[in-house]
Protein backbone atom coordinates (compact mmCIF):
# COMPACT_ATOMS: atom_id res chain seq x y z
CA UNK A 1 0.00 0.00 0.00
CA UNK A 2 2.88 2.39 1.38
CA UNK A 3 5.04 1.80 -2.19
CA UNK A 4 1.60 1.89 -4.28
CA UNK A 5 1.54 5.70 -2.83
CA UNK A 6 4.77 6.63 -3.44
CA UNK A 7 4.68 4.97 -6.92
CA UNK A 8 1.63 7.29 -7.60
CA UNK A 9 3.19 10.41 -5.95
CA UNK A 10 6.47 9.78 -7.74
CA UNK A 11 4.54 9.59 -11.61
CA UNK A 12 2.90 13.16 -10.71
CA UNK A 13 4.48 16.02 -12.38
CA UNK A 14 5.90 18.98 -10.31
CA UNK A 15 2.93 21.05 -10.33
CA UNK A 16 0.33 18.20 -9.21
CA UNK A 17 3.18 17.12 -6.25
CA UNK A 18 3.51 20.90 -5.19
CA UNK A 19 -0.94 20.92 -5.02
CA UNK A 20 -0.56 17.34 -2.95
CA UNK A 21 1.87 18.71 -0.44
CA UNK A 22 -0.20 22.50 -0.30
CA UNK A 23 -3.03 20.13 0.38
CA UNK A 24 -2.08 18.42 3.55
CA UNK A 25 -0.30 21.01 4.89
CA UNK A 26 -3.52 23.07 4.60
CA UNK A 27 -5.07 19.98 6.17
CA UNK A 28 -2.82 19.41 9.06
CA UNK A 29 -2.80 23.12 10.31
CA UNK A 30 -6.94 23.23 9.71
CA UNK A 31 -7.28 20.41 12.50
CA UNK A 32 -4.53 22.16 14.40
CA UNK A 33 -5.91 25.44 14.48
CA UNK A 34 -8.70 23.41 16.23
CA UNK A 35 -6.62 22.22 19.12
CA UNK A 36 -4.75 25.70 20.45
CA UNK A 37 -8.51 27.40 21.49
CA UNK A 38 -8.75 24.93 23.98
CA UNK A 39 -4.95 25.76 26.34
CA UNK A 40 -7.10 29.68 26.45
CA UNK A 41 -8.84 30.48 29.85
CA UNK A 42 -12.12 31.51 28.66
CA UNK A 43 -14.97 33.02 30.17
CA UNK A 44 -18.47 33.19 28.93
CA UNK A 45 -20.72 36.24 30.22
CA UNK A 46 -24.06 35.28 30.16
CA UNK A 47 -27.24 37.17 30.59
CA UNK A 48 -30.71 35.84 30.84
CA UNK A 49 -33.30 38.50 29.51
CA UNK A 50 -36.84 37.81 30.73
CA UNK A 51 -39.75 40.18 28.77
CA UNK A 52 -43.24 41.07 29.18
CA UNK A 53 -43.63 40.86 33.28
CA UNK A 54 -46.78 42.91 33.28
CA UNK A 55 -50.04 43.60 34.92
CA UNK A 56 -51.53 40.44 32.51
CA UNK A 57 -48.72 38.26 32.86
CA UNK A 58 -48.76 34.52 34.63
CA UNK A 59 -47.79 35.84 38.27
CA UNK A 60 -47.68 32.08 39.18
CA UNK A 61 -45.12 31.10 36.72
CA UNK A 62 -43.23 34.22 37.33
CA UNK A 63 -42.93 33.67 40.83
CA UNK A 64 -41.47 30.24 40.09
CA UNK A 65 -39.10 31.70 37.66
CA UNK A 66 -37.73 34.12 40.26
CA UNK A 67 -37.60 31.45 42.92
CA UNK A 68 -35.26 28.89 40.20
CA UNK A 69 -32.72 31.83 39.99
CA UNK A 70 -32.78 32.61 43.27
CA UNK A 71 -31.92 28.79 44.57
CA UNK A 72 -29.38 28.69 42.12
CA UNK A 73 -27.86 32.14 43.75
CA UNK A 74 -28.12 33.62 40.03
CA UNK A 75 -29.41 36.83 38.67
CA UNK A 76 -31.61 37.95 35.80
CA UNK A 77 -33.07 41.06 34.24
CA UNK A 78 -36.81 41.34 34.01
CA UNK A 79 -38.51 43.54 31.04
CA UNK A 80 -41.62 44.96 32.78
CA UNK A 81 -44.40 46.53 31.24
CA UNK A 82 -45.86 49.93 33.40
CA UNK A 83 -49.08 49.89 31.84
CA UNK A 84 -49.72 47.25 29.48
CA UNK A 85 -52.36 47.62 27.10
CA UNK A 86 -55.94 46.36 28.05
CA UNK A 87 -56.96 44.92 24.27
CA UNK A 88 -54.56 43.48 22.05
CA UNK A 89 -51.16 44.74 22.08
CA UNK A 90 -50.61 44.82 18.04
CA UNK A 91 -54.13 46.93 17.58
CA UNK A 92 -53.28 50.71 18.25
CA UNK A 93 -56.63 51.71 19.29
CA UNK A 94 -56.71 52.56 22.72
CA UNK A 95 -58.31 50.06 24.77
CA UNK A 96 -57.23 51.42 27.98
CA UNK A 97 -54.33 50.16 30.12
CA UNK A 98 -53.69 47.69 32.96
CA UNK A 99 -50.80 49.73 35.65
CA UNK A 100 -48.44 46.85 37.16
CA UNK A 101 -50.25 47.38 40.76
CA UNK A 102 -48.54 46.80 44.37
CA UNK A 103 -48.96 43.16 44.37
CA UNK A 104 -46.60 42.92 41.72
CA UNK A 105 -44.84 45.45 42.37
CA UNK A 106 -43.82 44.06 45.56
CA UNK A 107 -42.30 40.71 43.57
CA UNK A 108 -40.30 42.89 41.54
CA UNK A 109 -38.93 44.85 45.03
CA UNK A 110 -38.47 41.90 46.92
CA UNK A 111 -36.21 40.24 44.14
CA UNK A 112 -34.51 43.32 43.51
CA UNK A 113 -33.43 43.62 46.88
CA UNK A 114 -32.00 40.43 47.05
CA UNK A 115 -30.23 40.87 44.12
CA UNK A 116 -31.89 38.28 42.09
CA UNK A 117 -33.61 40.79 39.16
CA UNK A 118 -32.99 43.55 37.63
CA UNK A 119 -35.81 45.33 36.81
CA UNK A 120 -35.60 46.77 33.32
CA UNK A 121 -38.25 49.21 31.35
CA UNK A 122 -40.04 47.54 28.82
CA UNK A 123 -42.38 50.32 27.00
CA UNK A 124 -45.20 51.58 28.40
CA UNK A 125 -48.07 49.59 27.52
CA UNK A 126 -45.97 47.41 24.54
CA UNK A 127 -48.72 48.51 22.01
CA UNK A 128 -48.75 49.56 18.64
CA UNK A 129 -48.85 53.22 17.73
CA UNK A 130 -50.58 53.72 14.65
CA UNK A 131 -51.76 51.46 11.59
CA UNK A 132 -48.52 52.55 9.70
CA UNK A 133 -46.26 50.81 12.67
CA UNK A 134 -48.01 47.92 13.79
CA UNK A 135 -45.59 46.29 16.38
CA UNK A 136 -43.62 48.97 17.40
CA UNK A 137 -44.51 51.39 20.52
CA UNK A 138 -41.78 53.70 19.78
CA UNK A 139 -40.29 53.24 16.53
CA UNK A 140 -41.69 56.09 14.38
CA UNK A 141 -42.87 58.98 17.11
CA UNK A 142 -41.33 62.09 17.21
CA UNK A 143 -38.69 62.83 20.43
CA UNK A 144 -41.40 64.62 22.52
CA UNK A 145 -44.02 61.76 22.02
CA UNK A 146 -41.03 59.14 22.70
CA UNK A 147 -39.34 60.73 26.31
CA UNK A 148 -43.36 61.51 27.49
CA UNK A 149 -44.61 57.50 27.26
CA UNK A 150 -40.30 56.65 28.70
CA UNK A 151 -40.39 59.31 31.43
CA UNK A 152 -44.08 58.07 32.75
CA UNK A 153 -42.79 54.63 32.88
CA UNK A 154 -39.91 55.06 34.12
CA UNK A 155 -41.15 57.10 37.15
CA UNK A 156 -43.68 54.78 37.75
CA UNK A 157 -41.90 51.07 37.60
CA UNK A 158 -38.86 53.34 39.86
CA UNK A 159 -41.07 54.02 42.26
CA UNK A 160 -43.24 50.46 42.27
CA UNK A 161 -40.06 48.49 42.14
CA UNK A 162 -38.34 50.51 44.34
CA UNK A 163 -35.14 49.61 41.75
CA UNK A 164 -33.36 52.30 39.69
CA UNK A 165 -33.91 52.18 36.10
CA UNK A 166 -30.99 51.89 33.64
CA UNK A 167 -31.92 49.71 31.21
CA UNK A 168 -34.76 49.86 28.07
CA UNK A 169 -36.16 46.59 26.46
CA UNK A 170 -38.24 48.33 23.09
CA UNK A 171 -41.23 46.28 22.77
CA UNK A 172 -40.60 44.00 19.76
CA UNK A 173 -37.15 45.24 19.56
CA UNK A 174 -38.37 48.41 17.42
CA UNK A 175 -36.63 51.71 18.52
CA UNK A 176 -35.25 54.31 16.16
CA UNK A 177 -32.67 57.78 16.94
CA UNK A 178 -35.26 59.48 18.76
CA UNK A 179 -35.44 56.33 21.13
CA UNK A 180 -31.61 56.89 21.37
CA UNK A 181 -31.90 60.45 22.24
CA UNK A 182 -34.54 60.06 25.01
CA UNK A 183 -32.68 57.55 26.91
CA UNK A 184 -29.46 59.69 26.88
CA UNK A 185 -32.31 63.11 28.24
CA UNK A 186 -33.35 60.64 30.94
CA UNK A 187 -29.89 58.70 32.42
CA UNK A 188 -30.93 55.03 30.94
CA UNK A 189 -27.88 53.88 29.75
CA UNK A 190 -28.52 50.80 28.84
CA UNK A 191 -30.83 49.23 25.30
CA UNK A 192 -31.16 45.42 24.51
CA UNK A 193 -33.22 44.90 21.75
CA UNK A 194 -32.35 42.28 18.89
CA UNK A 195 -29.01 42.93 16.75
CA UNK A 196 -30.44 44.30 13.84
CA UNK A 197 -31.64 47.60 15.78
CA UNK A 198 -30.28 50.83 15.09
CA UNK A 199 -26.79 52.28 15.29
CA UNK A 200 -25.38 55.55 16.38
CA UNK A 201 -21.87 56.04 17.15
CA UNK A 202 -22.35 59.33 18.04
CA UNK A 203 -24.65 57.84 21.21
CA UNK A 204 -23.83 56.91 24.90
CA UNK A 205 -26.29 54.71 25.24
CA UNK A 206 -24.64 51.19 25.43
CA UNK A 207 -26.85 48.19 23.51
CA UNK A 208 -26.90 45.07 24.49
CA UNK A 209 -28.91 42.95 21.95
CA UNK A 210 -30.44 39.39 22.60
CA UNK A 211 -28.10 36.71 20.83
CA UNK A 212 -30.29 33.14 21.51
CA UNK A 213 -33.44 32.00 23.14
CA UNK A 214 -33.06 29.29 26.01
CA UNK A 215 -33.57 26.17 23.42
CA UNK A 216 -30.45 27.54 21.47
CA UNK A 217 -28.40 28.41 24.80
CA UNK A 218 -26.44 24.80 25.43
CA UNK A 219 -25.41 25.37 21.46
CA UNK A 220 -24.24 28.96 22.47
CA UNK A 221 -22.46 27.98 25.38
CA UNK A 222 -20.67 24.98 22.69
CA UNK A 223 -19.96 27.72 20.15
CA UNK A 224 -18.45 30.37 22.83
CA UNK A 225 -15.96 27.11 24.26
CA UNK A 226 -14.93 26.36 20.38
CA UNK A 227 -14.28 30.02 19.67
CA UNK A 228 -10.49 31.28 20.57
CA UNK A 229 -12.14 34.53 22.53
CA UNK A 230 -11.23 35.14 26.02
CA UNK A 231 -14.58 36.33 26.60
CA UNK A 232 -17.68 35.69 24.94
CA UNK A 233 -21.12 37.15 25.30
CA UNK A 234 -24.44 35.37 25.44
CA UNK A 235 -27.82 37.12 26.00
CA UNK A 236 -30.45 34.44 26.07
CA UNK A 237 -33.92 35.95 26.02
CA UNK A 238 -37.03 33.91 26.88
CA UNK A 239 -40.89 34.66 27.77
CA UNK A 240 -43.48 33.04 29.86
CA UNK A 241 -45.16 31.76 25.96
CA UNK A 242 -42.06 29.56 25.79
CA UNK A 243 -43.26 27.61 28.07
CA UNK A 244 -45.39 24.24 27.56
CA UNK A 245 -47.62 25.09 30.57
CA UNK A 246 -47.91 28.39 29.09
CA UNK A 247 -48.60 27.41 25.76
CA UNK A 248 -49.54 24.11 25.17
CA UNK A 249 -49.39 24.75 21.43
CA UNK A 250 -46.13 26.61 20.68
CA UNK A 251 -44.04 26.27 23.92
CA UNK A 252 -40.70 25.10 23.56
CA UNK A 253 -39.51 23.29 26.81
CA UNK A 254 -41.53 22.97 30.29
CA UNK A 255 -40.97 24.12 33.48
CA UNK A 256 -38.71 21.36 34.53
CA UNK A 257 -36.40 21.46 31.57
CA UNK A 258 -36.07 25.10 32.87
CA UNK A 259 -35.51 24.20 36.07
CA UNK A 260 -32.37 21.83 34.90
CA UNK A 261 -30.89 24.13 32.71
CA UNK A 262 -30.61 27.21 35.19
CA UNK A 263 -28.92 24.54 37.56
CA UNK A 264 -26.47 23.15 34.71
CA UNK A 265 -25.65 27.00 34.21
CA UNK A 266 -24.89 27.26 37.63
CA UNK A 267 -22.68 24.39 37.81
CA UNK A 268 -20.32 25.89 34.64
CA UNK A 269 -17.35 26.95 36.09
CA UNK A 270 -16.17 29.05 33.16
CA UNK A 271 -20.12 30.94 32.75
CA UNK A 272 -20.54 34.27 34.49
CA UNK A 273 -23.73 35.18 35.17
CA UNK A 274 -24.53 38.61 34.78
CA UNK A 275 -27.75 41.27 34.27
CA UNK A 276 -27.45 43.60 31.22
CA UNK A 277 -26.41 46.40 33.79
CA UNK A 278 -23.91 44.50 35.46
CA UNK A 279 -22.02 42.97 31.84
CA UNK A 280 -22.19 46.67 30.99
CA UNK A 281 -20.37 48.09 33.96
CA UNK A 282 -18.00 44.90 33.77
CA UNK A 283 -17.06 45.56 30.36
CA UNK A 284 -14.85 48.11 28.89
CA UNK A 285 -16.11 51.52 27.00
CA UNK A 286 -16.63 50.98 24.00
CA UNK A 287 -16.18 46.90 24.05
CA UNK A 288 -19.56 46.03 23.31
CA UNK A 289 -20.18 48.89 20.42
CA UNK A 290 -17.22 47.33 18.41
CA UNK A 291 -18.88 43.75 19.41
CA UNK A 292 -22.24 44.93 17.84
CA UNK A 293 -20.75 46.17 14.73
CA UNK A 294 -18.49 43.34 14.49
CA UNK A 295 -21.62 40.83 14.58
CA UNK A 296 -23.72 42.29 11.13
CA UNK A 297 -20.18 41.61 9.54
CA UNK A 298 -20.13 38.07 11.07
CA UNK A 299 -24.29 37.63 10.59
CA UNK A 300 -23.29 38.98 6.33
CA UNK A 301 -20.26 36.85 6.05
CA UNK A 302 -21.92 33.69 7.97
CA UNK A 303 -23.97 32.84 4.54
CA UNK A 304 -20.33 32.44 2.63
CA UNK A 305 -19.00 29.61 5.33
CA UNK A 306 -19.18 25.97 5.00
CA UNK A 307 -22.02 24.78 7.34
CA UNK A 308 -19.81 22.64 9.75
CA UNK A 309 -17.62 25.96 10.18
CA UNK A 310 -20.60 28.10 10.28
CA UNK A 311 -20.48 31.04 12.82
CA UNK A 312 -23.99 31.13 14.70
CA UNK A 313 -24.67 34.96 14.81
CA UNK A 314 -27.76 33.87 17.28
CA UNK A 315 -25.84 32.10 19.64
CA UNK A 316 -23.00 34.44 20.80
CA UNK A 317 -20.70 37.41 20.61
CA UNK A 318 -17.82 37.19 18.65
CA UNK A 319 -14.42 38.88 19.08
CA UNK A 320 -12.40 40.02 15.83
CA UNK A 321 -10.24 37.42 16.03
CA UNK A 322 -12.90 34.32 16.27
CA UNK A 323 -14.28 36.38 13.29
CA UNK A 324 -10.64 36.26 11.75
CA UNK A 325 -10.22 32.60 12.13
CA UNK A 326 -13.54 31.85 10.32
CA UNK A 327 -12.39 33.95 7.50
CA UNK A 328 -9.11 31.91 7.71
CA UNK A 329 -11.06 28.64 7.48
CA UNK A 330 -13.25 29.52 5.02
CA UNK A 331 -10.45 30.32 2.73
CA UNK A 332 -8.24 27.33 3.50
CA UNK A 333 -11.76 25.05 3.02
CA UNK A 334 -12.52 26.52 -0.45
CA UNK A 335 -8.78 26.37 -1.37
CA UNK A 336 -8.59 22.59 -0.22
CA UNK A 337 -11.59 21.89 -2.53
CA UNK A 338 -9.94 23.45 -5.38
CA UNK A 339 -6.88 21.29 -4.67
CA UNK A 340 -8.97 18.38 -4.16
CA UNK A 341 -11.08 18.69 -7.22
CA UNK A 342 -8.40 19.79 -9.53
CA UNK A 343 -6.47 16.96 -8.40
CA UNK A 344 -9.07 14.19 -8.76
CA UNK A 345 -9.60 15.60 -12.21
CA UNK A 346 -6.24 14.98 -12.98
CA UNK A 347 -6.18 11.78 -11.78
CA UNK A 348 -8.93 10.64 -13.48
CA UNK A 349 -8.14 12.38 -16.73
CA UNK A 350 -4.93 10.33 -16.31
CA UNK A 351 -5.92 7.25 -16.07
CA UNK A 352 -8.39 7.42 -19.01
CA UNK A 353 -5.36 8.57 -21.08
CA UNK A 354 -3.63 5.39 -20.21
CA UNK A 355 -6.40 3.52 -20.39
CA UNK A 356 -6.92 4.71 -23.94
CA UNK A 357 -3.36 4.35 -24.96
CA UNK A 358 -3.41 0.43 -23.62
CA UNK A 359 -6.43 0.02 -25.88
CA UNK A 360 -5.07 1.92 -29.19
CA UNK A 361 -1.94 -0.23 -29.03
CA UNK A 362 -4.00 -3.18 -29.74
CA UNK A 363 -5.25 -1.67 -32.54
CA UNK A 364 -3.34 -1.09 -36.07
CA UNK A 365 -6.09 1.69 -37.03
CA UNK A 366 -6.32 3.67 -33.78
CA UNK A 367 -1.95 3.71 -33.57
CA UNK A 368 -1.95 5.68 -36.56
CA UNK A 369 -3.92 8.20 -35.72
CA UNK A 370 -2.64 8.57 -32.46
CA UNK A 371 1.22 8.77 -34.35
CA UNK A 372 -0.20 11.66 -36.50
CA UNK A 373 -0.97 13.47 -33.48
CA UNK A 374 2.51 12.98 -32.26
CA UNK A 375 2.08 11.59 -28.99
CA UNK A 376 2.64 7.84 -29.61
CA UNK A 377 6.11 6.47 -30.77
CA UNK A 378 5.73 2.73 -31.05
CA UNK A 379 6.53 1.58 -34.87
CA UNK A 380 3.88 2.14 -36.81
CA UNK A 381 2.20 0.10 -39.73
CA UNK A 382 1.37 1.70 -42.80
ZN1 LIG B 1 -42.31 42.28 24.81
Amino acid sequence: MKSKLFYLFNVLNPIKKWRLLVFFILLISFKFGNCSNGKMEQKIYLVFRFDDFSARSNTNLEQKIIEIFRKNKLAFTIGVIPFAGAGSLLDPTPKGHLPLGEEKGNILKNASHQGVVEVALHGYAHQSHSEQYIGSEFKGLDFEQQKEKILQGKIYLEEISDSKINTFVPPWNQYDDNTLKVLEELQINNISADRFGTMNNKSSIQSLPNSCGLSSLKQAVKSARKSPDKISLIIALFHSYDFIEENKRDGLFNFSDFSELINWISKQNDIKVLTIDQMISELPANYLKNKFELNRKIIAYSFKTPPYIRVKPNYSYASEDYFNLIRQKTIAFYFIIFILTSTIAYLIINSLKTGLMKTRSKSPKSSHRSWSRGKITWPIRC
